[in-house]
């Protein structure tokens, strides 16, 4: 994993605390913020801290951040109250796959029924 952060990058400013977000989890690798325009009634991003463009770039070393993201994500499911419905948690890859901020987030979004696929 690169620890570099990249200045030019909004995830990487909201990390820092240089732009606002309203944080619903954080520690030393990780940190879970509210989406600016969430698109279900519970829409939380959890982001490595790390400046990692995207999962594409994601290697065997990363194992421990990626149990840590989703284990975050499965509490924040419980604490949002749709774990027992279920949810969804996801990551979009490129411009084709949906991605529009290049530092590795997952979505987690439930309180909704989500169709599949996405689109
Ligand atoms: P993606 O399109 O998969 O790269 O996801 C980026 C997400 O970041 C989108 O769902 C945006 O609504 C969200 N977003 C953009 N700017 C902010 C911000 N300043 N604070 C929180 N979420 C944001
Ligand atoms: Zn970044």
């Amino acid at each position: 994993m690169t620890a570099d952060r990249d200045p030019g990058c909004l995830f990487c400013r909201i990390v820092a605390g240089e732009l606002p977000s309203t944080r619903e989890h954080e520690d030393d690798a990780i940190l879970a913020i509210r989406d600016i325009a969430p698109r279900a009634p519970t829409h939380i991003l959890v982001l490595s801290k790390a400046h990692i463009p995207s999962a594409a770039d994601l290697t065997e070393a990363h194992g421990p951040l990626l149990g840590r993201i989703f284990a975050t994500a499965a509490d924040l499911a419980r604490r949002e109250g749709i774990a027992d419905r279920g949810y969804r948690v996801v990551t979009n890859v490129g411009a084709w796959g949906g991605q529009t901020v290049d530092h590795l987030h997952f979505h987690l979004m439930g309180g909704r029924a989500l169709q599949w696929p996405p689109g």
